[in-house]
């Protein structure tokens, strides 16, 4: 897509810090880190979200998440990671260009509040009536 940033990227039209790239994904630093290595992985071709991206182009990228993980817990040392993947307006998803974020937890990291959710038992009917409406949607 002509205006779509990391399309832009892809097609080196605008620089990134690259990490890893093969014939499906691209692989960069993000700009606005979280913690240091904050890296994303996209895919070559564009969709929108994980309601667009095809079978290959997303076996890719989990594909090159697993490769990305073992040279940040190599070269960083992290006390963790976290794989971070937002779909749409309403998730917060900024750049409509599917991506996977991959986040090192390093000592002195900011906190991440989607990680931290309190337990608090659900109502166990309405769990199961929602499963069951998603299950019957499956295609
Ligand atoms: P989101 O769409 O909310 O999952 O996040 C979009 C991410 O893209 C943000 O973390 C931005 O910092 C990052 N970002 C936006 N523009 C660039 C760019 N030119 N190079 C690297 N990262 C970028
Ligand atoms: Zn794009």
């Amino acid at each position: 897509m002509a205006e779509c940033i990391f399309c832009k990227i892809v097609r080196g039209e605008m620089p990134c810090f690259k990490m890893y790239e093969n014939e499906y994904v691209l692989a960069f630093a993000d700009i606005n880190p979280i913690s240091k290595g904050h890296t994303l992985i996209v895919p070559k071709k564009h969709f929108e979200s994980l309601w667009e991206i095809q079978d290959e182009d997303l076996s890719a990228i989990h594909l090159a998440s697993r490769k990305l993980a073992h040279a940040i817990r190599e070269s960083l040392k992290p006390l963790g990671l976290a794989a971070l993947q937002l779909n749409g307006k309403g998730a917060n998803q900024v750049v409509m260009h599917y991506h996977l974020h991959l986040i090192p937890r390093l000592g002195g990291s900011p906190s991440l509040p989607m990680t931290e959710w309190e337990f608090k038992p659900g109502n166990r009917d309405a769990i199961r009536e929602t499963a069951q409406k998603i299950a019957a949607a499956v295609k």
